[in-house]
């Protein structure tokens, strides 16, 4: 293993504000084999072992494995092999497009810098960006491009909460978090709106925590259907701020409402792989229809959660009434996602009529506090910066 994990655990001070960094390894679970690079705006060199070649904008190098290294050349000629290569920018707007060939896949932009090294059999390639842009990146990937700031806000409050609690995520591998739900969706710079990257540094440090000045759980979904969920209901852990709320701001919206057909076959089907004896069921038996969200459908003597069904046939939610109609089962739901936390339609309704984003998020969070990590939380080994390459930072 010849991954040189080096932590910096950076202590706040007022220089240190608006220089924290977070390292994403990016197409986390691809092996790619090939990148052609190309600065899109900023200053760029790579440095690479002792050399530092500068770029120009809009050059275009390639970046290969080549067994355990790391091969660069540019349209004219190879540039070297190296253990590690970074394209390191010296400005605070420093963009690169970064396209994979092979495989190929669409280009991607990201900010600030990127390093790239083979561990784990497979071309890492890290961003090591500044912590806002990170998180704008990722509102950008999970939130619409239409959304009124208050929204962004809210949004982007989430995304540093996980991001700080998380940051030692993927510390045995060598960085921070990955750019998959694994850890949160990123696919680069956020560049379809503006306002998002402007709604995260209007609430730089923001975070959410509990009673307990712990971080919390940040969890959202696209639509609770009129309820959110307990998380204790869904997941294993119960949190006292994810418990069930009524939301009447998502209501009437697309996908607060669906339905779905299931031929009467394929539900006794289902029903018999959970136990229940079906031979002398009638229409009246299947039926449930309640009247808030519940975990639990009973049916002659048996009890099947509602996210098994909600599994087993595909369903938007786990909120939803049941009744058998000719030969087959109706399925009606409302929302969309596992419920808990934040609804993004009805925090989206909320920004609309002029909630701001503590109103939005105390509205779905219960009791907790909005804080600036970096003045309140003491700073010792909870935020981390990990990368091995002490020597260009
Ligand atoms: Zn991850
Ligand atoms: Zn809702």
């Amino acid at each position: 293993m010849k991954r040189l994990s080096i932590l910096f655990f950076l202590t706040y001070c007022t220089f240190a504000a608006n220089s924290q960094k977070i390292s994403i390894s990016l197409f986390n679970s691809q092996k790619n084999q090939t990148f052609v690079i190309t600065p899109v705006s900023g200053s760029y060199s790579i440095i690479a072992g002792d050399k530092t070649i500068p770029l120009s904008l809009n050059q275009i190098v390639y970046i290969s494995r080549s067994g355990d290294s790391i091969k660069v050349r540019d349209m004219v000629s190879n540039l070297g092999t190296w253990p590690r290569v970074s394209i390191i920018g010296q400005t605070d707007k420093d963009v690169i497009r970064m396209n994979s060939v092979v495989p190929s896949m669409p280009a991607r932009v990201y900010d600030d810098n990127l390093t790239f090294y083979v561990d784990f059999d497979r071309l890492m390639t890290l961003n090591i960006i500044d912590l806002d842009k990170y998180i704008a990146g990722v509102v950008d990937a999970e939130a619409g491009p239409n959304a009124q700031p208050e929204f962004y806000k809210a949004q982007a409050l989430l995304a540093r909460t996980y991001a700080l609690g998380h940051a030692d995520k993927h510390m045995g591998e060598g960085f921070n978090l990955c750019d998959e739900v694994h850890c949160q969706a990123y696919k680069g710079k956020s560049i379809r709106n503006e306002k998002i990257l402007k709604a995260t540094i209007d609430t730089k440090g923001m975070v959410i925590v509990d009673e307990e000045k712990n971080l919390i759980v940040g969890a959202f979904h696209a639509n609770c259907g009129g309820q959110t969920a307990n998380s204790g209901d869904v997941w294993l852990t119960s949190h006292s701020y994810l418990t069930s709320v009524f939301d009447s701001y998502c209501k009437g919206l697309p996908s607060s409402q669906w339905e779905v057909r299931v031929p009467m076959e394929e539900w006794v089907n289902f029903l018999k792989s959970k136990g229940v004896n079906t031979s002398d069921l009638t229409a009246e038996n299947y039926l449930f229809v309640p009247k808030e969200r519940m975990y639990e459908y009973k049916i002659n003597g048996i009890t099947i959660p509602t996210g098994e069904i909600r599994s087993f046939f595909k369903l938007r939610s786990s909120f939803f009434s049941i009744d058998a109609v000719s030969n087959s089962i109706r399925i009606k739901g409302r929302g969309y996602g596992h419920g808990v936390g934040l609804c993004q339609d009805g925090a989206m309704q909320m920004a609309k009529r002029g909630k701001s984003y503590p109103d939005i998020l105390h509205h779905y969070f219960k009791d907790v506090r909005i804080i600036n990590y970096f003045e309140t939380i003491e700073q010792d080994s909870s935020i981390l910066y990990i990368d091995g390459n002490v020597a260009s930072h």
